[in-house]
């Protein structure tokens, strides 16, 4: 197994972290950059023009979303706050796509005051938004639609049917009719049946789906749809054996799927867009840590001064994040279990995870933090969140302090709390 390589040595890291504490979130702002442009290229036979919405909840932070509007990226929004961070970083109107669940009134209101998409996920929802905008709807809505048994959903999303979201196949053809008789006049369809899936063809049956409800929709009610959202949910290849999506292949073999259904149909030209988070930021993000201590029992302990803390996916999902130490890569190796210091025996990085061995205070890199890492974090045992930083390739930005104890405490006004 060779490991992975990294957008920076040692020693910039350590300058790195002779400014910002350890642990911080390191992100690579040109392997952002390059793959976006792939993305893009691949996808550059949709017409109209095709638009991934960067699913703000993977890395909510403004410099982030900058770099990925600059690289022709709308924003997916399902809270009021990421339509916030949308609405700061100058994205507004139909550039962002809001596609929540369980939604709140005021959150709505928002959406329609930014000129967003709405994209709705239920059928009683109609009414309800149309309460929310005092008795209006707006000229474009989308549905999120849920294939319940007629598609299998995959392991991390689990079975469509017992997913919380979307409408059901009926439901989605009477919703159509309802916004019809009531004179919208603008119709997007959305599905997001998967998560962190590697396998292309998973997303080709994804849009087949898609485009034959657009074909059917048409023929039961005449409505004429302008776009299709295949949803996010394109993989991280967190583990050195897999692969990433070939994404060059998957827009040719969406655009042959198009070719087959929609062109036939006479639905064409018909907008194609997603809402990817992972796969944007994902692979470009680094936790950087410290060895704190060692520690020999009944197994070999690795102790960092990184936490789940900071990154909860291995200790949440068991999630593989691959981890070097820069530097050392061709050293010796052994067996560990690498641990942060929360009072939860989950946290941990990696078990039984053979590795370059480390000495006390080097510093370690943990892979694929760029997605849900730094945006998961929590404050449990009192820990604070990290500082994140920008890497412009030999350059680097911080773009988040790390908190200190006045923001922990910041809620609770009591008398004698050192902040
Ligand atoms: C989480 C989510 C996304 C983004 O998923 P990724 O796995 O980050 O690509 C897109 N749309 C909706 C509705 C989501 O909930």
């Amino acid at each position: 197994m060779t490991d992975r390589t990294l957008p920076f040595t040692r020693d910039q890291l350590e300058a790195v972290a002779a400014q910002v504490p350890t642990p911080f979130h390191l992100y690579d702002e040109k392997g952002i950059r390059d793959n976006a442009r792939r993305f893009r290229e691949a996808f550059s036979w949709v017409p109209g023009g095709f638009t991934n919405y960067f699913a703000v909840k993977a890395l909510p932070n403004p410099y982030i979303i900058d770099i990925v509007k600059s690289e022709g990226m709308g924003a997916d929004c399902s809270s009021l706050g990421e339509l916030l961070l949308a609405e700061a970083c100058g994205i507004t109107g139909e550039n962002i796509m809001f596609s929540s669940n369980n939604t709140p009134a005021k959150e709505f209101q928002k959406a329609f005051e930014l000129g967003a998409i709405i994209n709705l996920d239920d059928l009683s929802h109609i009414d309800y938004l149309e309460t929310a905008l005092g008795g209006k709807l707006p000229e474009l809505l989308c549905f999120r639609y849920n294939p319940g048994k007629l598609k299998e959903g995959n392991v991390l999303i689990g079975k469509p049917e017992e997913a919380k979201y979307g409408f059901t196949h009926p439901q989605i053809l009477e919703g159509y009719r309802r916004l019809k008789a009531k004179g919208v006049k603008r119709f997007g369809l959305h599905t997001m049946v998967a998560s962190n899936e590697l396998s292309t063809e998973y997303f080709v049956e994804t849009a087949r789906m898609l485009f034959e409800l657009v074909v059917e929709v048409h023929k039961m009610t005449g409505i004429r749809m302008e776009f299709v959202n295949l949803g996010g949910g394109i993989g991280v290849p967190y583990r050195p054996e897999h692969k990433p999506v070939d994404l060059e292949l998957l827009g040719q073999r969406v655009q042959q799927t198009y070719r087959e259904i929609i062109v036939p149909a006479g639905l064409d030209p018909l907008r194609v867009v997603t809402e990817n988070g992972r796969m944007v930021t994902g692979p470009y993000g680094y936790l950087v840590s410290r060895v704190l201590h060692k520690k020999s029992t009944y197994k070999e302990y690795l102790g960092l001064d990184a936490s789940m803390a900071n990154l909860m996916r291995p200790g949440m999902y068991g999630a593989y994040h691959h981890i070097t130490v820069p530097g050392k890569e061709k050293g010796p190796r052994k067996i560990y279990d690498v641990t942060g210091s929360l009072c939860e025996n989950n946290d941990k990085f990696a078990i039984d995870r053979e590795i370059p061995d480390p000495a006390i205070g080097d510093l370690v890199v943990i892979h694929e933090s760029g997605a849900h890492g730094h945006s998961m974090g929590f404050n449990y045992n009192a820990k604070l969140r990290s500082a994140e930083v920008l890497w412009q390739e030999g350059k680097f930005h911080q773009i988040r302090r790390a908190e200190t104890y006045a923001d922990l405490f910041a809620t609770i006004d009591y008398p004698g709390l050192k902040k």
